[in-house]
């Protein structure tokens, strides 16, 4: 192996990633005095968060009587009960404050005509536990995610938190004495020099894995660099199978039509200028939580009723509002629909489709942000000195799927509680343990192994194999055949990835370097899934299996765990749900059917 230079970092807290979710937990860390690192591969206001569009969901209560226990409640049914009620509490109440909180840092909220904060109606958010929409989603016209990252990074630079920009973290220092994380260890981008922080607590906050699928609506940053590490780390990713699809990506280029589209009064309709929603969710429509209405499309478009010359699509219909309406609350999408679509939203419908859209899985922690490293005895246990929060991270709030508005909300409840437990943790100042000697040859030895790779396939060949081998066996739909024939599949896609092949040697603005290293962490977040996906024989949320139809809380209310090992073959286990609430101010909602 080559000799790389190691420059020596030491802090307090290092957090990977500057989305959302990390842009939160870095300034809370910096405001309670610990000396904290943010490092990140991108510029911290084009992480993926700045795409978000629709809003933040917290029960305000501006628009008509809301009640953060109906938020809850909602949350619960939308995860269909694979979501721990312990976290959800947590997140549900802290949402008011939340918000409020990102109101008073700056964020340009759109306003009702009496100065508060505009809240608009989002798929499955109910009033008085099920019973009709409720207007919960506070926004930003359709640019909320753009209006928060840009006030969480402004906040970073008021506590002068410390930044590593275009910094690609490769794997977590772990020690193996006591099992605990003590840092990362990050490639320079522009120099190709390697950084080594020490720190008490390292905190994911890499966001979701989106492009292990063909069309997704996330960045092309989205590759799960997070979950990678964690595996690696030797740490189980949870629940893995479970992938949003968002019904209203534009058709063909997967870009993203917001959910507060429909919100703001837009439907859907086939061939036959139906509003069929109103056949599956009677009571919500097109406000049925994205499983449903995803679901529901799918199967219009198998009846022979999609829409287009290979009625392959659906339409989604905004025109009727009227101009001055789209303009004001949802400028963006217009915009978007134009330019994606070579559609005039204000004239006519929308051509769309079901596209991957988020990632409930990931590193499994509890409702602090600590990491858990489950035994036999505990399945709560925690790996000490790494956290994980935002998308990276199962909670698990979202359980089988999540709602509209609940992950923006997720990113600065949870980046607040990791910040909040970091101070009660560690002492600032307090001298590190000294590091394993081994401490940087994982990493090290994975970039001089990908830096020299020299077979016969192209980092851009394997991953389009694995992308379209996911999108068309890890669908909407699933069923044994599909699965089984996946798994397969992808373990004939894995199997090129000693084949690989990069062009680029040098270390400097190494792009096809930097893609290569993000496939593997693609590699194992899509072997994850697409196994824990065949070995759940149930429907649960956004896991719809055709030969097992209905939910079975009986064998599979539970949590998937998946270790994935360096040749991406998956060993599964599970841990329960969490069936208790943080206080008695909420009772345990018990299962039932979710009906929209
Ligand atoms: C188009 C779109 C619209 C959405 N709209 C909404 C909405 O309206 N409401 C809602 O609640 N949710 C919405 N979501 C979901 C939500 O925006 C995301 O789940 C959330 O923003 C993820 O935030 P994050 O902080 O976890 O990660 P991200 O914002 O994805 O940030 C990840 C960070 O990690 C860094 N990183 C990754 N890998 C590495 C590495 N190896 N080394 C160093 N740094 C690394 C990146 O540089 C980046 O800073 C939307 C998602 C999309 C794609």
């Amino acid at each position: 192996m080559a000799a790389y230079e190691i420059i020596d970092h030491q802090y307090d807290a290092v957090v990977v990633g500057a989305g959302g979710a990390g842009l939160r937990a870095t300034f809370g860390m910096v405001a309670a005095g610990l000396k904290t690192a943010c490092v990140t591969k991108v510029f911290p206001t084009r992480s993926h968060t700045v795409a978000a569009q629709g809003g933040i969901g917290a029960a305000l209560g501006n628009m008509a009587e809301d009640n953060w226990k109906w938020h809850m409640y909602d949350t619960v049914k939308g995860s269909d009960w694979l979501g721990d009620q312990d976290a959800i509490e947590y997140m549900c109440r802290e949402a008011i404050p939340a918000v409020y909180e990102l109101e008073h840092f700056g964020v340009p909220f759109s306003r009702t005509p009496e100065g508060k904060i505009y809240q608009r109606p989002f798929g499955g958010h109910m009033r008085n536990f099920g019973e009709a929409p409720v207007q919960r989603a506070c926004a930003a016209a359709d640019r909320t995610g753009h209006a928060i990252l840009h006030t969480l990074y402004q906040q970073s630079l008021k506590h002068k938190a410390q930044f590593f920009v275009e910094f690609f973290a490769l794997d977590l220092i772990m020690d193996p004495q006591s099992g605990e994380c003590r840092g990362v260890i990050a490639l320079e981008m522009a120099t190709g020099k390697i950084h080594r922080f020490q720190a008490h607590q390292t905190v994911l906050a890499t966001g979701g894995y989106g492009r292990a699928f063909f069309s997704c609506t996330s960045a092309h940053t989205c590759t799960g660099d997070g979950n990678g590490m964690a595996a690696r780390a030797g740490l189980p990713l949870q629940d893995h199978e479970f992938v949003q699809f968002h019904p209203t990506g534009i058709y063909g280029s997967g870009c993203l039509i917001t959910e507060g589209a429909r919100g703001e009064g837009g439907y859907l309709t086939n061939s036959k200028g139906e509003r069929f929603m109103e056949r599956y969710a009677p009571t919500a429509k097109d406000l049925a939580s994205r499983d449903v209405v995803s679901r529901a499309m799918t199967m219009e478009i198998r009846e022979g009723r999609g829409v287009g010359k290979e009625n392959d699509h659906i339409h989604l219909h905004m025109e009727h509002l009227g101009a001055d309406v789209l303009w004001a609350r949802l400028p963006g999408i217009t915009e978007t629909a134009k330019i994606f679509a070579g559609v005039d939203a204000t004239k006519e419908p929308i051509p769309v489709l079901p596209t991957v859209h988020y990632n409930m899985g990931g590193i499994p922690t509890n409702y602090m942000g600590e990491v858990l490293r489950p035994t036999k005895d505990n399945p709560d246990a925690v790996c000490g000195g790494l956290m994980a929060v935002g998308e990276c991270a199962s909670t698990s709030v979202h359980g089988a799927n999540r709602l509209g508005t609940n992950s923006l909300l997720d990113l600065v409840v949870f980046g607040r509680a990791a910040a909040l437990r970091a101070a009660e943790l560690i002492k600032p100042g307090t001298q590190h343990k000294p590091l394993p000697s081994d401490n940087a040859d994982l990493a090290l030895s994975r970039l001089d192994r990908v830096r020299n790779a020299n077979g016969s396939r192209a980092v851009a060949d394997i991953r389009l194999d694995m992308q379209k081998t996911m999108q068309r066996d890890a669908a909407v739909y699933r069923t044994s055949k599909s699965l089984e024939e996946g798994v397969e599949a992808l373990k004939g896609v894995a199997a090129n990835m000693p084949d690989m092949r990069i062009a680029d040697r040098s270390l400097v603005f190494n792009t096809d370097l930097m893609e290569a290293l993000e496939l593997e962490n693609l590699m194992a977040c899509a072997s994850a899934t697409i196994i824990s996906a065949e070995a759940r024989k149930e429907s649960r949320g956004a896991h719809a299996h055709e030969d097992f139809p209905n939910r079975d809380d009986q064998e599979w209310m539970k949590h998937t765990l998946a270790w994935v090992d360096d040749k991406y073959n998956v060993t599964l286990d599970y841990r329960p749900v969490h069936t208790w609430t943080l206080t008695d101010e909420v009772e345990y909602i018990e299962p039932k059917a979710r009906v929209y």
